[in-house]
């Protein structure tokens, strides 16, 4: 692990440099353009949440709902990304789609092949299933919004990596952060395990509600394992019909469990 790093340091340091100069000029520029402060010293405090933008600046205050242009900016910060080793194998970086004014928010694991290929998040197979969730639900795929852990695929749909997940969470912090959804779904093991930094099983964690920075949070089967054992749908619409009803506004009748 520590080899990896230290290659990506010693091989490209002035392109990483370079990378971080055009990301923070970016950053500048669309933070400028929408009257955001430009540095810390100069935000009002955020309200009591832990700094969990890992390393990045924390954002001014939690949102009900975003508009395009914060998302943009966590988007120029992320510039074309060389953070992790994954920047050499992927074909197109995986940002995340959907609503910034979205009430709910899908997260999974990271970018698959077809995603890799379109720069679209749960595009494939898999994909094509979590739209039919979200339709069965009574939403749109365009009224969520929908991300993943990592941005870039692993080779060979590996797992993620933890030096990949360090540079790579923190911008999905910050569109939650900037999104500010009334739930977030959290599609497999690997997904939930990240946000909500537990090592329980699935099947154990799923059907009913913990809590990511204030913010319910559902865990539950991944669509790709739903494709693999189709018994498991039973399960997955007893989650998201906890999820439509916390939407409703009805979240207690659904609560079994919280955990911070
Ligand atoms: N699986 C995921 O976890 N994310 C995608 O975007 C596609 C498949």
């Amino acid at each position: 692990m520590a080899g990896k790093c230290m290659m990506s340091v010693e091989v490209e340091p002035r392109e990483e440099l370079l990378n971080l100069v055009r990301s923070l000029s970016e950053r500048v520029r669309v933070d400028g353009a929408g009257g955001r402060p430009l540095s810390y010293l100069t935000r009002k405090k955020g309200g009591g949440e832990a700094d969990a933008g890992g390393g990045l600046a924390p954002v001014v205050e939690a949102h009900a709902g975003s508009d395009c242009s914060a998302l943009e900016a966590v988007r120029a910060e992320l510039g074309d990304c060389r953070r992790c080793p994954l920047h050499r194998t992927r074909h197109r970086l995986v940002f995340g789609e959907g609503s910034p004014q979205a009430e709910l928010v899908f997260v999974g694991e990271a970018p698959g092949a077809d995603e890799d290929a379109q720069g679209r998040p749960f595009v494939g197979r898999a994909g094509q299933l979590l739209t039919k969730i979200v339709e069965a639900m009574g939403l749109k795929r365009d009224e969520v919004y929908i991300g993943n852990i990592l941005k870039c695929r692993p080779p060979g749909n590996r797992n993620p990596q933890p030096d990949e997940i360090a540079a790579c969470e923190p911008f999905l912090i910050r569109q939650l952060q900037m999104i500010r959804p009334k739930v977030i779904c959290a599609l497999g093991t690997f997904a939930a395990h990240t946000l909500l930094k537990s090592e329980a099983p699935i099947s154990v964690l799923r059907g009913c509600f913990h809590t990511y920075q204030g913010i319910p949070l559902m865990p539950t089967y991944h669509p790709a394992y739903l494709l693999r054992n189709p018994g498991a749908k039973k399960q997955v619409w007893e989650d998201v019909q906890m999820v439509m009803k916390a939407l409703r506004g009805d979240r207690d009748e659904g609560v079994k469990r919280e955990r911070d």
